[in-house]
């Protein structure tokens, strides 16, 4: 570990008013308690106050953007390194998650189905679980996790820690079906037939956005999100150009990098870039290139064309150049967002989504749909694993309050 945990936990101030806590942390993870019960030498303790607030803290501590958030609002930062939180809670939780024994809740009545076994999908599945809800998870996949399996590269989230999951859901009775797809041959008017009380969607957002350019279906061109499913199944050649600066594309850049290509050039449209600056760093360091100011507009038989951006002293872009910048490369990765598939809404007469195919909920994450909840990524849009867990806490809430449990 490259922090010393207990040092670094002693540097604490213990806030009255803890800004890592209430500030930072969308979940509001108790921070100070936690760090407390780990100086006393609580292990246990301190673990089951993080899992109770959030099922996925393991996973959290190895993905969140903690400079942006907890550790960015940290007191210790303002004046000089803030307490290095994510590497106390990772030892924490991962410790909890491989100790603790967790065992099935007395029954009480209800069952749930859950569709989609993303962050969001297995936090509803666990503290539902564990309010004695017999619960069963539908996923399309081979593997539960969404994102966590299928998405994020293992050398930034070790898939063991996925599948630990698989573990825990199944010590706490939750059922799970695999290769599963809801909207498929089963519906949720199935599901509702069959006797599930409640229905939790929680399916994520994996149709990605194309960019109505023409060359977009060639051959030698992918879309992020489908190429990071199995890199291993597209020959990616020696030079990819990335389009899109995202998180997503930060990923698909280090991961081409990884299977062989040399050079791996990032294109933004603008100077502003939506992914977090420790994975732009990051992927400048595995030796990608972030070039900023290029729009593209077609990719032809060589690869991308784009129109490169002229910007004023404020770096907002004020026009193009005349002339076309034609780039050459092996294969154009295109990592410009994603918005929610539509099997359920099509399948489903009472579901209501909006144009961009995301699920509309009230306040207590019910659909328009009665006891058809939702939560992450196919309600917020494309959004973190921490924010569809403060979501998904939402919609439990509100599940356990329309069955009286
Ligand atoms: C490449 C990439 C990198 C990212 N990196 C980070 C990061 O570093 N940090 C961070 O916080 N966030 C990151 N995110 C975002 C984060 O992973 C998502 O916000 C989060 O996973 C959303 O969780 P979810 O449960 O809503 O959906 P998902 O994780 O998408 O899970 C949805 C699940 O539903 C299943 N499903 C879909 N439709 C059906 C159906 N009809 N029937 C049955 N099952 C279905 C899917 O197979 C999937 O398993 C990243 C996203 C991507 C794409």
């Amino acid at each position: 570990m490259g922090v010393h945990i207990v040092e670094e936990s002693k540097r604490c101030l213990m806030c009255k008013r803890a800004m890592c806590q209430l500030k930072g942390c969308p979940v509001q993870t108790p921070i100070p308690q936690v760090i407390e019960l780990f100086r006393e030498r609580k292990i246990d303790e301190a673990g089951e106050v993080l899992f109770a607030n959030n099922p996925m803290s393991a996973v959290c501590s190895a993905v969140c953007n903690h400079m942006g958030q907890c550790e960015g609002a940290c007191i210790q930062g303002k004046k000089g390194t803030p307490i290095h939180f994510s590497s106390i809670e990772d030892y924490i939780s991962t410790t909890y998650l491989e100790r603790h024994e967790f065992a099935p809740a007395p029954s009480c009545g209800k069952r749930v189905a859950v569709i989609g076994s993303g962050p969001a999908g297995i936090t509803v599945a666990i503290k539902l679980a564990q309010a004695g809800c017999a619960v069963t998870v539908f996923e399309q996949r081979a593997e539960i996790g969404g994102v966590l399996e299928y998405g994020i590269p293992d050398f930034r989230l070790p898939r063991t820690l996925v599948q630990r999951y698989r573990k825990v859901m199944c010590d706490l009775g939750v059922r799970v079906r695999p290769s599963t797809t809801i909207g498929g041959a089963l519906r949720i008017d199935d599901l509702l037939r069959d006797g599930y009380d409640a229905v939790f969607v929680g399916t994520g957002t994996w149709r990605a956005r194309k960019l109505g350019i023409p060359g977009e279906t060639r051959g030698n061109v992918f879309f992020g999100i489908d190429y990071l499913v199995d890199p291993s199944s597209v020959a990616i050649g020696q030079s990819v150009a990335v389009i899109g600066a995202g998180n997503v594309a930060m990923d698909v850049a280090r991961t081409a990098l990884r299977q062989g290509a040399r050079n791996v050039t990032i294109y933004a449209r603008s100077k502003h870039v939506s992914a977090s600056s420790d994975e732009v760093e990051f992927a400048q360091l595995d030796g990608a290139e972030l070039v900023y100011g290029k729009a593209i507009q077609e990719i032809d038989g060589n690869g991308p064309v784009f129109r490169t951006a002229i910007f004023d002293e404020g770096d907002a872009v004020v026009g193009y150049e005349d002339e076309l910048d034609h780039v050459s490369c092996d294969t154009v990765v295109i990592a410009a967002s994603q918005q929610a598939k539509d099997k359920l809404v099509l399948t489903t007469d009472a579901l209501v989504a909006n144009d961009r195919g995301l699920l509309e909920v009230d306040e207590n994450g019910m659909t328009m749909m009665p006891s058809v909840f939702a939560a992450g990524d196919v309600v917020s849009g494309p959004s973190t694993v921490v924010h569809a867990v403060a979501c998904a806490n939402r919609a439990v809430a509100g599940i356990m309050s329309y069955l009286g449990i």
